[in-house]
């Protein structure tokens, strides 16, 4: 039996406050990925700090912005009639994402920070640099079927797992914290990191920072989404490949455009390079194929994933294709 202690605190401050006076204290919110970790082994949190009462759940308009409180529950968000209707690429890939249940208790927030579905990080008996810096990444040489195609290092090649995130970064959204030197913002694709030689460090908080709420700018897309996700079975299964496409087309051109990539890298995978391709072009099959090409530039497989070198243009391709040809 693991023995640990439990808080409630009712301000981000008195939460912030209780990560910064005990360094083995973590947060919970939905606990959907934090319990899986403590029953395998992975974290042994001492102290858990419940920050479920706190007044960061509201979704609203602010000017030409969506704020997302972070302990809004994925359900709702997928289901807010604001989100459907200004950011529906969102509500797509939310919907994506789990089962009803998990959706129904996992926050905005806590779908950030979930860790990687990688095997063996979360088997304590195999070697994994995430779990123990220096230990060594059992998936290299592995069964790594479900790992990373972009921006792996010989440390880590483990694939962030998130669905909403994929749209975030999609969407240019704002990552807003508060923390021991106040508030600050971060663009959706500073949040997530890649492994590097730090793979312990998914992401760009410092310790005590929490999230408050993300944000998402008004854009000209909500004729033109599409979340296409490919997995081993249609419900309850991490993306082995997945598009979130969102695209403002004038008539048969697409004037602007903004594509990631899920399940393929440490963090959403942004395809600027296919975007610029896109610009100004008619939305021709030629052309959709042509930047999915540039889209895979730099990819590589590690043996078991060789297939998703071909999965994820394919995977482009369709996304574009549906989200183009929508009215
Ligand atoms: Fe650990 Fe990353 Fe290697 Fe998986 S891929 S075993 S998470 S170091």
């Amino acid at each position: 039996m693991i023995n640990f202690e439990y808080i409630r605190v009712a301000s981000p401050k008195a939460a912030v406050d209780a990560l910064v006076r005990d360094s083995t204290a973590q947060w919970i919110a939905g606990g959907t990925n934090l319990l899986d970790l403590m029953k395998k082994g992975v974290t042994a949190p001492q102290k858990l700090v419940d920050i479920n009462h706190l007044a960061l759940k509201e979704i609203k308009k602010e000017g030409n912005k969506l704020r997302i409180g972070a302990l809004a529950l994925n359900s709702e968000v997928a289901d807010n009639s604001l989100v459907q209707k200004e950011q529906p690429l969102l509500a797509l890939a939310l919907q994506a994402g789990a089962s009803q249940q998990i959706r129904n208790m996992a926050t905005v927030g806590g779908n950030m920070m979930q860790r990687t579905r990688c095997p063996y990080f979360y088997n304590v008996d195999m070697p994994c640099n995430k779990r123990v810096p220096g230990q060594g990444c059992g998936a290299l040489k592995g069964y790594n079927r479900m790992h990373a195609i972009f921006g792996a290092s010989e440390k880590c090649i483990a694939v962030h797992p998130s669905d909403m995130c994929i749209a975030l970064a999609a969407l240019d959204a704002t990552v807003l914290v508060t923390g021991p030197k106040g508030d600050r913002r971060i663009p959706f694709q500073a949040f997530h990191r890649l492994p590097g030689d730090v793979p312990q460090k998914d992401n760009t908080l410092e310790r005590g920072e929490l999230i408050v709420a993300v944000e998402l700018p008004e854009n000209k897309f909500s004729n033109h989404v599409h979340y296409l996700k490919v997995r081993d079975r249609t419900s309850y299964a991490f993306a082995l490949v997945s598009v979130a496409a969102a695209v403002d087309l004038q008539g048969d051109t697409i004037h602007d455009i903004r594509l990631a990539m899920g399940g393929v890298a440490h963090k959403p995978w942004r395809l600027t390079a296919a975007e610029e391709f896109l610009k100004g072009k008619k939305a021709s099959e030629e052309n959709i194929r042509q930047a999915a090409e540039r889209a895979m530039l730099g990819a590589k497989g590690y043996g078991y994933n060789n297939f998703k070198l071909k999965l994820a243009p394919n995977t482009l391709v369709d996304a574009l294709k549906k989200a183009t040809a929508k009215a």
